[in-house]
């Protein structure tokens, strides 16, 4: 019998190319074909980022194919969300409408289209061709909540029709929902107001291709958003993916990466004792003005604990010299990090993954959300879970290196509360991946779902 084989589409941005591409593994170890399908651009950096030994997986598991996305010949609007949301929306459709005709024409067999939800036209083309499609989110269930209310709160009074607050308000979606403010809503906060009309258009338009979607996915975990789930059952929870599912070798939770890791930090780990390391990291996007970085440079000093230090796109941090107790890196195997018994804090830009990856090691937080969905990350982890703090800003917006030194030093202080709470947290996401878990049972459906009928 032929193998069942799906094609996947992320999102061409990292936080969203990983998580379906620990999607695809763990689709891959139950027998399934995959075809992986990224930007030019995303693509080259992933092969060149590729360790040897993931050179040879990817050959024998995972297809990577390409195509534009239109951001060829002006590359650097490729890091402004706003830009290359909208260029992905001109030019990607057609062309994975094209792919899929070429594969159609070959008679090869497309059994289910894995779509980003964020890529609601990749249903759209999947219900063209009459395939079976499953919508995927990369983000915690409150967000595509929010992105479902989106009426309700036009007819509520609290925006206009293209997004704008009317109000500054805190809401909540319903009892036991992280609180949201309004002017820090997904498509608000990009602070331009054409982007923000373009995300927002994007978003209804997204609610309403993925109602024809067979599945909708969530990379989140029933027990953590237990009220979100329940406004919207349709949501089905299947994470933290590529987890305990026993995917086997760490090594190859690089594959995806944008950026070759930085291995090394796994060492300098190794001579620290447990609990004692604060991991310093804000995804993939930098943001921090020259001003933050010094002050979280001296505040971090001020802890007099050993930090690692992840730059990724955003400028180097002020470090002096020959400090022994920082270590600088340019990109880290961040879950490796994450489950190291040396680290004690994670000082994070709150993106969903990261999230994810903190909690379900037992790490505590402290917060810097900046953008899209960090805030209700941030309040997931605050408020919610009560796992972690947030760093407050002075009258200039800023972060000043007093308040870095006292919200690690209430995280990590000896009592170990916060600690606890992330142990108590990293259970609850461990079980729901094991024999029995919400996820795992979720996850097996839809194997078998697309098992059922290969074509
Ligand atoms: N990441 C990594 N190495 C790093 C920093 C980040 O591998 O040094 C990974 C991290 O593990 C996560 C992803 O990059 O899976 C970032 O996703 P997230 O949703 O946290 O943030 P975004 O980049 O989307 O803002």
């Amino acid at each position: 019998m032929a193998r069942p084989h799906v094609l996947v589409i992320p999102y061409p941005a990292q936080g969203h190319v990983l998580p379906l591409m620990s999607f695809s593994r763990y689709l891959a170890k139950q027998g399934i074909q995959i075809t992986f399908i990224n930007t030019v651009f995303n693509h080259n950096c992933i092969i060149n980022s590729l360790s040897e030994s993931s050179h040879d997986y990817v050959e024998d598991e995972i297809n990577l194919v390409s195509i534009p996305d239109g951001l060829e010949d002006s590359p650097e609007e490729r890091s402004i969300p706003g830009k290359l949301s909208e260029s992905v929306l001109r030019f990607m459709p057609t062309k994975v409408e094209e792919l899929i005709e070429r594969m159609i024409a070959e008679s090869t067999i497309i059994s289910c289209v894995v779509a980003d939800q964020s890529l609601g036209w990749a249903i759209e083309v999947a219900a063209k061709f009459e395939i079976r499609r499953a919508a995927f989110c990369p983000a915690a269930a409150a967000s595509m909540v929010l992105g479902f209310s989106i009426q309700k709160l036009v007819d509520d009074g609290l925006i206009e029709s293209d997004g704008t607050p009317k109000v500054n308000k805190t809401i909540q979606l319903s009892p036991g929902m992280p609180k949201m403010e309004t002017d820090k809503f997904v498509w608000v906060c990009l602070k331009n107001k054409e982007s923000q009309k373009n995300i927002f258009e994007l978003m209804l338009q997204n609610n309403k291709s993925i109602e024809s979607t067979d599945w909708l996915l969530c990379n989140s975990v029933y027990e953590l958003e237990t009220a979100a789930f329940g406004l919207y059952p349709q949501i089905l929870p299947i994470g933290p993916i590529g987890w305990s599912q026993s995917l086997g070798d760490d090594k190859f939770t690089s594959i995806g990466s944008f950026l070759p890791q930085d291995r090394d930090c796994l060492d300098w780990l190794d001579r620290h004792i447990p609990g004692s390391v604060i991991y310093v990291a804000f995804g993939s996007f930098g943001f921090m003005s020259k001003v933050q970085l010094e002050e979280l440079a001296i505040g971090l000093e001020l802890t007099k604990r050993p930090v690692l230090w992840v730059t990724g796109s955003g400028d180097q941090p002020p470090i002096k010299p020959g400090s022994g107790l920082v270590k600088v890196v340019r990109w880290a195997p961040q879950r490796e990090v994450l489950s190291h018994r040396a680290i004690g804090c994670f000082v994070s830009h709150c993106g969903w993954n990261s999230t994810l990856e903190g909690a379900g090691n037992g790490i505590p937080f402290v917060c810097i959300p900046n953008f899209a969905d960090q805030f209700i990350n941030k309040a997931y982890i605050c408020d919610v879970w009560k796992i972690g703090l947030e760093f407050e800003q002075d009258e200039l917006g800023v972060v000043s290196k007093l308040e870095v030194k006292k919200k690690i030093d209430e995280v990590m202080r000896n009592d170990g509360e916060y600690t606890k709470r992330a142990m108590m947290v990293k259970e609850v996401m461990m079980k729901s991946v094991a024999k029995d878990g919400v996820s795992y049972g979720n996850l097996d459906k839809f194997v078998n779902w697309i098992k059922e009928k290969v074509n």
